[in-house]
Formats: C-alpha cells, structure tokens, sequence
C-alpha cells in the first residue's frame, strides 16, 4: 500500500492486498451489508473525543468544556457515544434534538444553535429541557424571552458574537467576518446592543459569548486572533455592563486530514497553545478566566468514516479522460461538488497494484457535476464489481446525504473492538414512497 493512502491509522492492508480498516476486512464488510456503505470506526471516535478532553482538562481543568458539533454526524449512535465519552453537544434543528432524545442524551448538555429558530423550535427545545441556547440575533432574544415566560421558567443562554476577523488576513475563515449571517457583530456595536438587552431579559439567564470562526484549521493561530478579540470584549463588557460570561466558547473548526499533503492536527499542542495565550491574556487585561469551551465537530468523526461504493461503468474517452462510476455519488457525498472537496480513494482489492490509471469517479446521478474526485490515481486493472473506497467520510457526508433521484440512503455500520454492528439501517425503496400520500 502507497503512504499516500494511509492517512490515519486505522487504514492498513493485510497480506493479500485487502483493504482493512479499524482492523475488519472491507471486503467483507461490502459482501455482508451491500455497497454504498459508511463504515465508522468507533474505537477512533472514542480516541479522538478523549484526546479533545484530555487535551482541554490539562489545559483548563474544571474550567474547561467541550461540546461535538453533532451537525457533522448526527444518528442515535453516535449521541450514545458521545454521551458515554462525557461530551457535550450542539443542536442545531429540531431534528438533531430529537434524535439526541430518542437516545437518551442529558439534554442538559446540548447548546442550540441556529440564526432562525422559529417559535415552534424554542417551544420544541425548551420541552425538551434544552440546556442552553445560543441566541443569534434580538429578536430571537425576544422571542425566546417571551416563551419561556409562557412555560414559566428561566432559560439559560450564551450570545453569539462575531469577532469581525478580516477573511483576507486569514484565509480558512468565513463564518466570523462582520457581513455573517450568523451572530451579532463587534464591530457594529449589535454584539454590545444584544448583551446590554439579554441582561434586561427577566426569563433568560446570561451565562456567556460564543463565536465560531472557520473549518480546516490546523493551528492554534486564529483561534489565538478570535481569543483576543472575543476576551476584549468580554473586559469591555465587565467595565461598561458589569456582566461576566461563566462561558467563553470559541467554537470549532480543527482540520483533519482528508489527503496525505495535509497535516495531522496535534489536538495537544493546539489546545496547549490557546490555552497558553488565554491565561496570559486574562492577566494582561486585568480579567478572571471564563470557562472556555470548544465544539469541534469534523475532528470527531471525520476519519472514523469511510465509504465503500461499487465500481460500475468505466468509459474512456479517448484523447481526454477516463470515468469510473460507482453505485453512490453526490446523494452520499455532496462536498466535492459544494466546494470541491478533496478525497484519498483506493480500490480496496488491489492495494498491491500500481495506481497507474488517472480518471475521475463519478457517481450514478442525472448531473454532471456528481462527482466524487477527478484526477486520482486508481489501478488500470480496476473495473465492474471491484470495491472502491473513500475515505475521511465520517463528517459532513451521511449528515448531508439526499435522496435526489429517488436513491435510498446508506446503511451505517459502526466497528468496534474490530466486530462491525449496525447503526443505521439501509434506506429501502418503500421508505422513498412511504411519504407520498
Ligand atoms: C459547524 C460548526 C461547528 C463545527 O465545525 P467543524 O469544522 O466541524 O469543527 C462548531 N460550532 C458551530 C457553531 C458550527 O456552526
């Protein structure tokens, strides 16, 4: 097996080429339960959400906390897991609610984000003893204020902020800049309007800030620029309105590795190094530490996941390209023709070959930009019924699977200990109609 195809641990072959992963064989695994398949690994989900937590106690002790994005993957499951790991989470619809209910998660570990949560979602939250909200916006604020009088209690909230960090200094960035649709921006004055407001609220508690920044971050560096500017803030909210956070959340956003160009994130250092600076930075303002919290999201799960699909079609135009087709597509994996995702593959069988073959793999959608990767390198013997697998899919791809032209949705199997068990069972076709009145 090429290095460029072991991009983490958990992926190796054994002695006849096979690919294995989270040590069961892929092969078998599209034999027993039917391609396209997501496979997790649970053992890695496990490890990366200690070594998040191991990370953040070291660095923050009791003041530290840390709440998986379950937008990223969200299935009953995965909540069970994330609940045994002493994790908290983010929801971010009634629907992620729901299914962290359904599993038996304390929900007074989940934060609900969202920039629009309508009455019916407030309603539906505070019914299901929601922890906290992130409030976006005033008339959320409002709005929520209102309804939780009607229930007759006090909810707890934090404010999201927009720290207004300039996109061009740093690059990964777009969910922090002045212009977002999310949260209420510093730089306007809306970021002082709102808190000013939530302290007047008499069914809403104040409990703190969060912000979130960007995706794909492998260093400490622009968490270190929000950490300054959201501290900033919170000292200048403590002078002019008294009020101190319990909780400074600085959102998520670690990079994975998704080829084998880019790094492996160091949560250890990473963490180390806000954490260095925050303690620092608290001293030089002349302000206690809040707690600080952290919502990694993709850094969970990501590469616990992998797709295995099956190779169809192959068509050679000559003079031009080569495409090879599987039996999924942009239904399961939407993120190459979002924004161009990039992808490792390799045909599980033949990892002792020479990937000599470049080509691009398609999916089986009526659209021409269902694509999976272009310009890879998989082996001139691949062709019909060979097991083709891509990895890193644990984040952003069961979570934002469709049903566009009618194809059912993957099953999920999980491994753990090396024994694969069902998760999510495989869409069937009267699932697909069994909406339609
Ligand atoms: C998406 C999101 C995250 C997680 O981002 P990752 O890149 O998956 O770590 C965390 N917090 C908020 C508010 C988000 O919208």
């Amino acid at each position: 097996m090429k290095d460029e195809i072991r991009i983490c641990k958990n992926i190796s072959e054994n002695e006849n080429g096979e690919l294995m992963f989270a040590g069961v064989n892929t092969l078998e695994l599209a034999e027993k339960y039917g391609t396209p398949l997501y496979v997790m690994d649970e053992n890695r989900i496990r490890e990366m959400c200690s070594s998040f937590r191991d990370a953040i106690a070291r660095e923050f002790g009791e003041k530290g906390r840390i709440l998986y994005a379950s937008k990223a993957c969200s299935f009953k499951r995965i909540y069970e897991i994330i609940a045994s790991e002493k994790l908290h989470i983010d929801v971010v619809s009634t629907g992620e609610i729901h299914t962290a209910v359904r599993a038996g998660f304390p929900m007074q570990n989940a934060y609900f984000h969202s920039n629009n949560k309508t009455d019916n979602d407030i309603k539906f939250a505070i019914d299901n003893k929601v922890g906290h909200f992130v409030v976006d916006n005033v008339e959320e604020l409002e709005s929520l204020n209102r309804i939780a009088g009607e229930f007759g209690m006090k909810q707890k909230i934090i404010l999201r902020v927009t720290p207004g960090i300039d996109p061009h200094t740093f690059e990964a960035v777009a969910t922090g800049k002045v212009d977002s649709k999310f949260g209420s921006a510093i730089e306007t004055g809306q970021a002082e309007e709102i808190t000013a407001h939530a302290l007047k609220m008499e069914n809403l508690i104040f409990e703190g800030f969060h912000c979130h920044v960007g995706s794909e971050l492998f260093e400490a560096g622009v968490f270190i620029d929000t950490a300054k500017i959201m501290l900033e803030f919170v000292a200048d909210m403590y002078h002019k309105l008294g009020c101190f956070p319990e909780l400074l959340d600085l959102g998520g956003g670690f990079g994975v590795r998704y080829i084998a160009s880019q790094p492996t994130l160091d949560v250890d250092k990473t963490i180390g190094e806000i954490g260095g600076f925050i303690k620092n930075y608290c001293v030089q303002l002349g302000i206690e530490m809040p707690s600080i919290g952290f919502e990694p999201g993709r850094a969970i799960v990501a590469d616990s996941g992998l797709t295995l699909y099956t190779v169809g079609t192959l068509k050679t135009i000559p003079g031009y390209k080569t495409y090879v087709s599987v039996d999924g597509g942009m239904t399961d994996n939407i993120r190459y023709a979002l924004y161009g995702a990039e992808y490792t593959l390799a045909v599980a069988g033949k990892l002792n070959e020479d990937p000599d073959m470049v080509c691009s793999v398609v999916g089986k959608c009526c659209e021409s930009g269902d694509i999976i990767q272009e310009n890879i390198k998989l082996p001139s013997s691949t062709s019909r019924g060979d097991i083709l697998a891509c990895f890193t899919t644990g984040a952003y791809h069961y979570s934002m699977a469709s049903n566009y032209n009618r194809i059912p949705r993957p099953a999920i199997v999980m491994i753990a200990d090396k024994k694969d068990y069902p998760a999510v069972r495989r869409e069937t076709l009267d699932d697909l109609t069994n909406l339609d009145i």
